[in-house]
């Protein structure tokens, strides 16, 4: 498993992040006459949109489809002065999901993955890429509400709107926010991603809180619908090197795709996990079926076109506005999984009704032994911004 640097069209400094940790690290990896420095006084989009490249964005200020496919290729290292910390958007619609108290930290914007269905599509109206420069002021955040609330089990996930280590070897951000959690081990760190990009932190000492998860999905999805991640094996690889280090592991089997043959492929990816893991060596695997925003699809059809397993689902309207498989359908992939995993297994829905969960479990997750502690709620936690 070899790490390779995503291709890169230009990479901006903004003036605060020229000579940063951040910066010397993109340097060790690209050629440095891709670097660009932004004027002190120029937003990206005054600096970079020349005019023969004016952006194209609609009205609501989401990014046309060619501008997208851009903004993977664009990277901004930069400080960010805002909230890096908030709770999982679940936590926004409680009345109709059921939550499981994940908190977010976000450290950057935009991902170098394509996958067809990312809801990024029709979320980020950036340019760019954006990986952010000051993480000391992220840890510094999250130390004054550690400090308040250390014996919460608090769970902290970095892979909400990048993937946590598809860009890791570089930034190496992985290793100072382990080192941090080893301060407060009831709380837990979590990476999500769809890299196998673990080499980088394995030799950090850690309080056994931290869980690198995997986003997963059989092998024909990955090839058909995430683009430039890695392979299914490569992942599970990834998987068993940091388990063996005494990091949990984790997976997300989300989204579920529906295709004609999808049993036979979700039952060999659940027999591949088996081969390699006992339900004890997993902290949980989440299970979830493909969700879109009814605006996205024509992001989708530009990008991805008819092909994509995901534009020839039918999806329909739910509760909290998005595209999903009907109620039906969505039950009938969930008990395949539980079936096919048996007993002993911590599984739980993610952004899933209560009625989905009765449906499959016979049960709500504050009912299913072993899950009661994710979704057990906890104190809401106030950050203050001094910046
Ligand atoms: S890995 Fe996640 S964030 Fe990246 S493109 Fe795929 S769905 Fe989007």
């Amino acid at each position: 498993m070899s790490f390779h640097p995503p291709e890169l069209e230009e990479i901006w400094l903004h003036p605060e992040s020229v000579g940063s940790h951040l910066h010397r690290r993109f340097l060790k990896f690209y050629d440095p006459g891709i670097f660009k420095e932004l004027s002190q006084n120029l937003s990206f989009a005054e600096e970079v949109a020349a005019p023969d490249q004016q952006l194209e964005s609609t009205s609501k200020g989401t990014l046309s489809p060619s501008e997208f496919d851009r903004s993977k290729k664009r990277l901004l290292l930069t400080p960010f002065h805002g909230q890096f910390f908030k709770r999982c958007p679940g936590a926004t619609q409680k009345k109709a999901l059921a939550c499981c108290n994940y908190h977010v930290l976000n450290l950057g914007l935009q991902c170098n993955f394509n996958c067809s269905y990312c809801y990024l599509q029709n979320y980020i109206n950036s340019p760019m890429m954006k990986y952010y420069s000051n993480l000391h002021d992220a840890i510094d955040e999250l130390k004054e509400m550690a400090l308040e609330h250390q014996e919460q089990p608090f769970r902290v996930g970095t892979g909400e709107v990048i993937d946590s280590l598809s860009m890791d070897p570089i930034t190496l951000y992985s290793r100072d926010l382990i080192e941090f959690f080893r301060e407060f081990p009831k709380w837990t760190l979590e990476f999500k991603t769809k890299s196998d990009s673990v080499d980088q932190f394995l030799d950090v000492p850690h309080a056994g809180n931290v869980v690198v998860s995997w986003s997963i999905n059989p092998q024909k999805v990955v090839s058909s619908e995430e683009h430039f991640t890695a392979s299914l094996q490569n992942r599970l690889a990834a998987a068993e090197k940091v388990f063996l280090k005494g990091f949990q592991v984790a997976f997300h089997l989300d989204p579920m795709i529906y295709f004609e043959d999808w049993k036979d492929h979700y039952a060999d990816l659940v027999r591949d996990i088996k081969g390699r893991f006992r339900p004890e060596d997993v902290n949980v695997i989440s299970v979830g079926s493909l969700r879109i925003q009814p605006e996205q699809r024509h992001m989708m059809r530009a990008r991805f076109g008819m092909k994509s397993l995901v534009m020839n689902s039918e999806l329909f309207p739910s509760d909290v506005g998005k595209l999903r498989y009907p109620q039906h359908l969505r039950e009938e992939m969930y008990r395949f999984v539980l079936n096919e995993f048996g007993s002993g297994w911590k599984i739980f829905f993610c952004m899933e009704t209560p009625e989905t969960w009765i449906s499959a479990y016979a049960n709500t997750p504050m009912k299913v032994p072993g899950l009661k502690d994710l979704f057990k709620p906890l104190p809401k936690l106030m950050v203050t911004l001094s910046k």
